[in-house]
């Protein structure tokens, strides 16, 4: 039998995609939230001591591809990504949450996911 890398979620699974492999399991993360639609995992290099990904499960490339535009997932993103900041402990003090795009933004891996940062005081404008 062939084996199925995909989750039971999954409907739209890049087998070359570093965050569809995580979201599938067969790379390794430390997951900190995960529901039918969203999987959250701490960023392998933090950039403030709180540095969380909050990625759906289906793969869509970033925030500007068409199907990001889908009022359900953002929500689910947004929702889930509240909700871990405030089991973090940063519902008082505050926390970023960023969608980096594309080249001058430093967009780095071509699956959607939320920063969210927080832990220290950030600064504005980022660099
Ligand atoms: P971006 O530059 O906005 O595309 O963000 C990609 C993020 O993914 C960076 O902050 C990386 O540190 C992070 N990252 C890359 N590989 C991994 C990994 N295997 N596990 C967790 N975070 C990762």
């Amino acid at each position: 039998m062939e084996t199925d890398h995909k989750s039971d979620y999954d409907n739209e699974f890049d087998p070359t995609c570093l965050f569809c492999r995580i979201v599938a399991g067969t790379l390794p993360s430390t997951q900190v939230y995960a529901d039918e639609t969203v999987v959250a995992f701490r960023d392998r290099h933090p950039a403030a001591p709180t540095h969380i990904l909050v990625v759906p499960r289906r793969h869509i490339s970033g925030i500007n591809a068409p199907a990001a535009e889908d009022g359900a997932l953002l929500h689910a993103l947004i929702h889930a990504a509240n909700s871990i900041a405030r089991d973090e402990g940063l519902g008082e003090r505050g926390y970023r949450l960023v969608w980096n795009v594309g080249p001058d933004a430093g967009q780095s891996v071509f699956h959607l996911h939320l920063h969210l940062l927080g832990g220290r005081s950030l600064g504005w404008p980022p660099g």
